[in-house]
């Protein structure tokens, strides 16, 4: 069955076909970590997630690779203002290095807790100084380059088909001319290496042939994507806002160290709105996933909401809309706990095909959940129903073989020392299911494990 994306180069539904045989290459612009991930970022890595185990569930290899920008993003889109490491930095009262570990830790815990699937490859822009020297000499050989008094820029009008990708009016910016130029020479110019400001020390600044100083924020995607997949692979994703300026800048650094256009694909999330204005990190005013778990949220029922809408468009966030898809995890959970008995059984080839159709169909998750739905009111045996519902987990990725009801009267603390023993049980690693078994007996606590699912009581 073929697969169709929304490819925004293109601007249309393609067939996906991997460009190679061993792997396809997926490249996903990952977090800014000067604060936490708020819960519209983590949107679009949800739509990530799902894009990835789409692909596997069509059989596909994929290599996954999300990058950690810690050094580079400017507060301002048009290369000036503050890095934003070092910003958040002088915030919080700690060094750049140790805000970058303590928020690239805190996201990837919100990826675990959302049951995304770890990227193969994560990798650092502060790891990769050296790549990214490499690439911009390319370029300055190849003529594409300037300097100004504060840094190596691109220069735009040498590309004919610049701003592409987000159907740029670049006359109609040239003639505007409302943008400061400073020293650029166009608009669109963006900066590959600043120089540190004169008199001043950075935290993080490299030597480098221009000048000391530190990379511009999208030399390090290039970079990356080239050496972890090709300068030419598969799909690349990010959220609707890097269509103009990130993506656009990527693909024409790309284009002129190796005359390619970076990527097959050009997929994009469209933005999770709080109050019909978009969320954003630097507003200081977020929702994360650490608010919703206060308000004894369960972080997959944020991720149900977000299948319930089409990753194409924009999603209103209300608390309202969040209530109803805990209500629906839960409906759902309490069925597939009822499903009990151990009979092995095949999943129900229609309701797979059609869920499949639904996954291919650029990843219609709203469509697909209503499979689902129909399934759980078919006239089927319990067991069918539970394995094409697990199936279906593979993409929803709601983790329902690992869902255990909550008892109430059962502290926090032995509630999760009983969950790392199932955990530990389900994987057969049997000595730690053991070993934590022993320790909940000495707490005072028994576990049992029916075919309902498992209890926990004190003895
Ligand atoms: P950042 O950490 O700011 O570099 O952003 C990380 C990712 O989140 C990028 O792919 C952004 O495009 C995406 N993003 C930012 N704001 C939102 C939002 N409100 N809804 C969905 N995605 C967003
Ligand atoms: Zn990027």
């Amino acid at each position: 069955m073929d697969i169709l994306l929304y490819d925004n180069w293109e601007r249309k539904l393609r067939p996906f076909q991997p460009l190679r045989q061993d792997w396809a290459g997926l490249y996903c612009c990952g977090p800014t970590v000067y604060d936490y991930a708020h819960i519209g970022n983590l949107r679009t890595y949800l739509f990530e997630d799902v894009l990835r185990r789409t692909l596997e569930f069509n059989g596909h290899q994929v290599r996954h690779v999300v990058n950690i920008t810690d050094v580079g993003h400017l507060v301002s889109d048009a290369d000036d203002g503050e890095d934003k490491m070092e910003k958040g930095s002088r915030k919080a009262g700690e060094s750049a290095w140790d805000i970058a570990e303590r928020f690239t830790v805190a996201f990837k815990q919100d990826m675990r807790s959302l049951n995304m699937l770890e990227p193969h490859i994560w990798c650092k822009a502060t790891d990769h100084i050296a790549e990214q020297i490499d690439f911009i000499r390319v370029i300055e050989e190849k003529g594409y380059t300037y300097i100004t008094g504060d840094g190596v820029y691109f220069d735009t009008s040498r590309q004919d088909n610049y701003g592409y990708l987000a159907r740029l009016n670049l006359e109609g910016q040239e003639a505007g001319k409302r943008v400061a130029l400073g020293d650029k020479r166009n608009a669109t110019d963006f900066a590959l290496w600043k120089f540190s400001p004169a008199g001043e020390t950075r935290q993080m600044e490299w030597d480098s042939p221009w000048g000391r100083g530190f990379p511009g924020w999208h030399i390090e995607c290039s970079a990356m994507s080239a050496k972890y997949l090709e300068p030419w692979f598969d799909i690349h994703c990010g959220g609707e806002d890097h269509i103009p300026i990130h993506h656009t800048n990527e693909i024409a650094q790309t284009e002129a160290c190796y005359g390619t256009r970076l990527a097959n694909f050009w997929m994009h999330g469209y933005f999770l709105q709080i109050d019909a204005g978009k969320m954003s990190k630097s507003s200081g005013d977020f929702l994360r996933l650490q608010t919703l778990a206060d308000r004894r949220v369960d972080p997959l029922a944020y991720r149900y909401l977000c299948l319930t809408a089409h990753y194409r468009s924009q999603l209103n966030f209300s608390w309202e809309a969040l209530t109803a898809a805990q209500t629906a995890l839960q409906r759902l959970r309490d069925t597939y706990l009822s499903w009990t008995g151990n009979a092995a059984a095949e999943a129900d080839p229609r309701f797979v095909e059609r869920f499949h159709a639904e996954i291919n169909n650029d990843l219609n998750l709203p469509r697909a959940l209503a499979v689902m739905w129909e399934l759980l009111k078919a006239e089927l045996p319990p067991q069918v129903k539970k394995a094409t519902v697990d199936r279906f987990d593979a993409v929803l990725g709601l983790d329902l073989q690992h869902w255990q009801p909550v008892q109430e009267d059962i502290p926090a603390g032995i509630q999760a020392l009983a969950d790392r023993r199932k955990a530990a049980r389900d994987s057969k690693n049997w000595a730690e299911a053991d070993a934590l078994r022993k320790e909940l007996r000495e707490l005072g606590y028994e576990v049992e494990d029916t075919a309902a699912g498992m209890t926990i009581k004190p003895v």
